[in-house]
């Protein structure tokens, strides 16, 4: 395939996109689930010789579809959104067409500059003090990953990257038990090992305890541990909790520890001033990462990860060998130095066309409908015999139930092979309840309706 036949095969790719998404209602939002079946459609072995573009997007348009769960159906309720706004798959394609590797400023300035930018407006659109920076990962667990190594290094004045963490002292970190299991992954891949993160107990409110939080720091410390840093929960994945923000940053900057927040979902809200309550004191963080990939509409990937002073973490992750040596060090930013991998994706071109195509108005307007299309669906799934909410929504996410696990299990594998709608599980104060999120960019009141409308036809 040449750039020629690219050029046609495009305007195709461009047609089909659009039919696809225009009759995603028409499609089960879940792929039906038999393992095996795309696989077994595939040729064992690779072609030896060049096939045509006909044949190629033949067998994509056959193969493919049916066997994907379709992220951008309008009633996609489950997990969390990983919305893709069509500017932001405008400004992917384009992205793709540049194929940029934008790991130093010199290997695309724009790629570097654009992010700045961005990083300031998302800095102003979250009501963010203006002393904050920050950089652009794949995901919150490579953010998460770079705040935690950051901790143990401040922690252990720099010397773990040189000489391993045998010989240190043990590291302690500090989050509660609704945060997101990336921060346990995190904590396992720094070496500080999952029994040293100290999980907090939570309150009736599903905060950290702060006066637990203070407890736990100083007995580590009187038995000799390392404390290196709290993270906090901004909209738990499980049920949306929010650790107090402003209280939880207060014991952790008595005891001189940093803070990274999780707000990988909720941040997104916090575009619309009246949700920033939730995580009142946020300017007092070191750290915060929010994946605009989730509910703002710039496509996966994309996790901001905001930076009180980079300083820290950049000495923590960069490295300069000789190949990587640019002119101008002290006037421009190489992010491959904030941040895990060397090379980087145009990301911040889709966050660039989805703000602008949007505005900050439109983007409130649709998550300040989700909230509110998530709070009728409660109250009508709670008007349902036999329903009990199990926890009430935060921003748009709550959970419900029936009488008995067994039952709210078959409910729910009903649901989905159903496929009006799809909905997934957590476990909370012991049950086994089911999540309801609205956040997908295309969904109207209608298709938020639909969910008290199956859950009574299938019950
Ligand atoms: N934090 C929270 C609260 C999440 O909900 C998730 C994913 O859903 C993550 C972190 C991990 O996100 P990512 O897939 O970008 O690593």
């Amino acid at each position: 395939m040449d750039h020629d036949a690219l050029r046609h095969w495009s305007k195709i790719a461009a047609d089909w996109a659009h039919d696809y998404h225009t009759g995603l209602r028409d499609r089960p939002v879940r792929a039906p689930l038999t393992p095996g079946a795309i696989a077994a459609q595939l040729p064992e072995t690779p072609p030896e010789n060049p096939e045509p573009p006909e044949a190629i997007f033949a067998d994509f348009a056959r193969i493919i579809p049916p066997g994907l769960t379709h992220w951008q159906h309008p009633r996609f309720f489950a997990y969390f959104p990983a919305n893709a706004s069509p500017a932001s798959m405008l400004a992917e394609q384009l992205a793709n067409a540049i194929a940029a590797q934008g790991m130093l400023w010199q290997t695309s300035p724009a790629v570097t500059e654009v992010e700045q930018v961005m990083i300031r407006w998302l800095t102003r659109a979250l009501g963010l003090p203006d002393r904050f920076t920050g950089t652009i990962h794949d995901s919150a667990t490579t953010a998460t990953l770079s705040a935690i190594l950051t901790m143990r290094e401040q922690a252990l004045g720099w010397q773990g990257l040189q000489q391993g963490l045998s010989a240190q002292p043990r590291l302690r970190l500090y989050a509660s038990a609704e945060t997101h299991s990336s921060v346990d992954k995190a904590t396992r891949i720094a070496g500080i090992g999952q029994e040293n993160l100290v999980k907090i107990p939570t309150d009736a409110t599903l905060s950290m305890k702060p006066g637990a939080l203070a407890g736990a720091i100083a007995a580590d410390r009187a038995a000799g541990h390392l404390p290196a840093g709290v993270i906090l929960c901004a909209g738990g994945t499980s049920v949306g909790a929010f650790d107090r923000i402003a209280d939880c940053i207060t014991v952790a900057k008595a005891a001189g520890l940093p803070v990274h927040v999780d707000a990988a979902w909720a941040g997104s809200a916090m575009i619309c001033p009246e949700f920033r309550r939730l995580w009142e004191g946020i300017e007092g963080a070191d750290s915060i990462v929010f994946n605009p990939h989730k509910w703002l509409g710039a496509q996966f990937d994309c996790a901001v990860q905001f930076l009180a002073d980079p300083g820290p973490q950049i000495r923590t992750l960069g490295l300069r060998p000789t190949y990587l040596e640019t002119a101008g060090r002290e006037e421009i930013t190489n992010f491959n130095e904030w941040t895990v991998p060397l090379g980087r994706r145009f990301r911040a071109l889709k966050l660039w066309f989805t703000l602008r195509a949007y505005g900050l108005s439109g983007l409130r307007d649709r998550i300040r409908n989700h909230v509110s299309w998530a709070r009728q669906a409660r109250d009508a799934l709670a008007r349902l015999p036999g329903v009990t909410i199990t926890t009430e929504p935060s921003l748009s996410l709550f959970t419900f139930a029936l009488a008995t696990d067994r039952e709210t299990e078959t409910l729910l594998s009903r649901i989905n092979d159903d496929g009006r709608i799809y909905l997934t599980q957590t476990r909370h104060a012991g049950r086994f309840v089911i999540r309801v999120q609205v956040g997908q960019f295309d969904c109207t009141a209608e298709d938020v309706d639909m969910i008290p409308k199956v859950v009574a036809d299938l019950m």
